[in-house]
């Protein structure tokens, strides 16, 4: 039997000592979210941010727009945004209806503010191992590998996944931290060959029960970053975890695993975007 690494209460940690760290502050953190239209899954993170960042001591002020915003209102919000002082991180939640340019709204956000870590410039220093910020996913997973002892150096790693925003990140990360890392992705062929051989396991495609015990090493740490909905209608990640529990050293759940660490090391970039702000780094 697998040991669950249980992110709800490692999040709880880590956002009580952002908070206390952000009320020692002079000035308390401010986040500026930015919500265009009206899909649904946005709203509900977009929620859940403000709720976060309450319980951090965070103000946080979201902007909500009309899906038919243009690029240029979009921009100039945006601007003025970068401007404000009273703004430690920006976070433009996407995707972005169409036909708005995810890419130059990222490019627009002032790297210092950029607290999702998607800025080119951020992502360069993420790679050349200078990171103010730490993308908030892979952050989450390294936390949690931290936490619960396991160590990285000199593992297997492989990764299911290739997006500049988990797979790409995840695998710098875990080759930061002296692992040997493998990336795997939709044209990789014989999937399996591959994950059999990995002592730490990262899922990061989107799939439903894509990852099954005969893909899995006995002892493995299998973390499963996505976030699928089953025929049910059920909330679940890649992994099939009924399956693949029994011959896990470690694995994380589906809601409860992964989702909560990355609501939390987003908290911890806004304070770290604070306290650079504030002269204190
Ligand atoms: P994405 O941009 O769609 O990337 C998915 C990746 O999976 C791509 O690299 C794709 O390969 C690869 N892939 C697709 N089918 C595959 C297959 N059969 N075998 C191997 N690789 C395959 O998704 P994402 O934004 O990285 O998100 C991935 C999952 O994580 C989603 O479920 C998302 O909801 C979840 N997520 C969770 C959190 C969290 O906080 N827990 C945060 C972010 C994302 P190609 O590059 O070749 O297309």
């Amino acid at each position: 039997m697998a040991i669950q690494i249980d992110g709800k209460a490692l999040a709880k940690r880590v956002k009580e000592q952002v908070r206390e760290e952000a009320a020692a502050l002079s000035r308390k953190p401010g986040l500026a979210v930015i919500l265009v239209g009206e899909d649904p899954a946005s709203k509900v993170y977009v929620r859940g941010k403000e709720s976060d960042c309450a319980e951090c001591g965070i103000v946080s002020v979201s902007h909500r727009l009309a899906a038919d915003t243009s690029q240029e209102e979009l921009l100039s919000l945006i601007e003025a945004l970068n401007r404000d002082a009273a703004v430690d991180g920006i976070l433009c939640q996407l995707p972005l209806p169409k036909p708005l340019n995810e890419q130059l709204v990222i490019h627009s956000i002032l790297p210092d503010k950029d607290v999702d870590c998607f800025h080119p410039f951020n992502v360069g220093k993420l790679t050349v191992g200078e990171a103010g910020f730490l993308p908030c996913t892979p952050a989450g997973v390294m936390e949690m590998l931290r936490a619960y002892d396991i160590s990285v150096a000199g593992k297997r790693c492989v990764v299911l996944g290739r997006s500049n925003i988990v797979g790409k990140p995840m695998a710098t990360l875990l080759t930061q931290a002296d692992g040997t890392v493998t990336v795997c992705h939709s044209r990789t062929p014989d999937l399996k060959a591959i994950t059999a051989q990995a002592d730490i396991l990262v899922s990061a495609v989107g799939r439903a029960a894509l990852v099954g015990a005969d893909m899995v090493k006995d002892g493995a740490v299998v973390i499963d970053v996505a976030m699928n909905r089953d025929g049910e209608g059920k909330l679940c990640g890649d992994v099939d975890f009924a399956a693949v529990e029994p011959k896990a050293s470690y694995i994380t759940p589906v809601p409860g695993g992964v989702g909560p660490m990355t609501r939390a090391m987003l908290m911890r970039n806004i304070l770290t975007a604070a306290k650079d702000h504030q002269g204190l780094l």
